[in-house]
């Protein structure tokens, strides 16, 4: 299968350049003007071509509570969303489809979905989010999400000590659970990626991370985690290991370069260090920091040392949605109220480089995705420069970075096939999927976690929030 997009418009050093692009065999094979017509032939006139992004960490199945969840920390957010998690796989499979959807068309042609598992259906669940990613066509990385300690073990003890309930599997069954789902799903031939996802350290023993990092070896799979999302999290890697979390995932040896790790926010400078010499990528999530007042991660401190960084949606209940574009625009001014020196501040296009390299290379891929070179493969592109949201005409990184672009996607390839066409994405019936949420869902404002309110108390006290003595 060959194809040739024709007159695009592509960014050089200079700026700038109208040139053609011819695909052979899913592979990006030439990049020219004036290329010969092979195969099916793509009008690129007055359409911007880009490497596809990579959203770098989402949790699917979040996109059932969206926009219910008040505002709360991650400590006490995390406990009403696990109350009211889906625990159909078909639920899973449709939020799967919304989420491809909504980072399709958002410019991401890779998902990294950190998918929460039903319990008792652990491998249902998996098979329902694959069978949704191959069915849409976009690029999947799913990593399970596992943790082998129950929810009161992720917050601070502070002066008093709690009693912690058994987790519902041992670690030894989760880590057979993982050897189980790579051998059955790992398929990268047809798009989906496996990688080994411990919640993070404030919910997994050195146990899990170890046989994590065991199969990474053995199978060549890449690692992904939790970091240091909030100060809670931050306190608790101090009363859990005697030193910080980055030192003892260092330890372990967790970090590598291809270890992704979402959030970030409360890194010490000797930290950001060890992250730059391990290689460890940091998948950088501004607005689910934002929404759950997690704190600002230091991102222009990360890219100085030469970490590095990419952009994540985090799942639809923390955003609350799956706007990419979103996502990479506030990540990317966020940090010019922390940093004074404007030099260091990120310019649209090294953005895109984030967004697409960077997500590329925290998935060890960077020598198949993440820019558009020959030989890469076709994850691409094409962004409509006559939408109204990119008009008038004038820096067109510029204006969809800084800008807030509607209805600028014109088409998506992903591994050479076309996936959305005119704005519309061609291999799944999306009004069928609004149909299906709207039918499993309800208008509703109101409901009551238990769980926040058995640990409200316990997480006031070791913040320290007024009120709590
Ligand atoms: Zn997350």
């Amino acid at each position: 299968m060959s194809f040739t997009i024709q007159n695009a418009l592509i960014p050089v050093d200079s700026g700038y350049e109208t040139a053609d692009v011819q695909v052979v065999n899913n592979c990006i094979s030439a990049i020219a003007q004036n290329l010969d017509s092979a195969g099916t032939v793509i009008d690129g006139k007055n359409k911007l071509l880009l490497p596809g992004f990579v959203n770098a960490h989402t949790h699917s199945s979040e996109m059932w509570q969206r926009g219910i969840i008040p505002p709360l920390p991650l400590e006490l957010w995390i406990a009403e969303l696990y109350d009211f998690t889906p625990l159909d796989p078909e639920q899973v499979y449709l939020s799967a489809l919304g989420t491809a959807v909504e980072t399709l068309l958002s410019g991401g042609t890779s998902v990294v979905d950190h998918l929460v598992l039903i319990p008792g259906q652990e491998l249902e669940t998996i098979a329902a989010a694959v069978r949704a990613y191959q069915e849409i066509g976009i690029r999947a990385f799913i990593g399970p999400l596992i943790q082998d300690e129950s929810l009161t073990a992720g917050m601070p003890a502070g002066d008093g000590a709690i009693e912690h309930a058994a987790y519902i599997r041992s670690t030894k069954a989760t880590l057979e659970l993982m050897e189980t789902a790579i051998k059955q799903f790992h398929n990268p031939e047809k798009g989906v990626n496996m990688l080994l996802a411990p919640t993070g350290i404030q919910l997994c023993s050195d146990a899990l991370f170890e046989g994590c990092i065991d199969l990474s070896d053995r199978y060549n799979l890449c690692r992904h985690a939790h970091l240091l999302e909030t100060p809670a999290q931050k306190q608790l890697a101090h009363e859990k290991y005697g030193c910080s979390a980055v030192e003892h995932l260092q330890k372990i040896g967790y970090l590598s370069p291809r270890t992704s790790l979402a959030h970030c926010v409360w890194l010490e400078d000797s930290d950001i260090a060890i992250m730059a010499e391990t290689g460890a990528t940091v998948v950088h999530n501004p607005l689910s920091n934002l929404r759950l007042g997690s704190g600002i991660a230091p991102i222009l401190k990360y890219r100085q040392a030469g970490v590095n960084v990419s952009f994540g949606c985090d799942g639809a209940a923390s955003n609350d949605s799956q706007d990419l574009l979103e996502a990479i625009k506030i990540g990317s001014i966020l940090h010019n109220i922390t940093d004074l020196d404007y030099r260091q501040w990120i310019t649209p296009r090294q953005s895109v480089e984030m967004a697409a390299l960077g997500g590329a290379k925290g998935l060890n891929a960077a020598d198949e995705m993440g820019s558009l070179t020959v030989g890469k493969k076709a994850d691409f592109v094409l962004y409509d420069l006559t939408s109204l949201s990119l008009l008038p005409r004038t820096d067109p990184i510029g204006l969809l970075i800084l800008g807030r672009p509607t209805n600028a996607v014109d088409s998506v390839w992903v591994n050479g096939k076309q996936i959305v066409a005119e704005g519309k994405v061609k291999t799944i019936d999306v009004d069928a999927l609004r149909r299906e949420l709207f039918d499993r869902s309800q208008w509703s404002s109101k409901r009551q976690s238990q769980t926040v309110s058995e640990i409200e108390a316990h997480y006031r006290q070791v913040m320290k929030l007024p009120g709590y003595a």
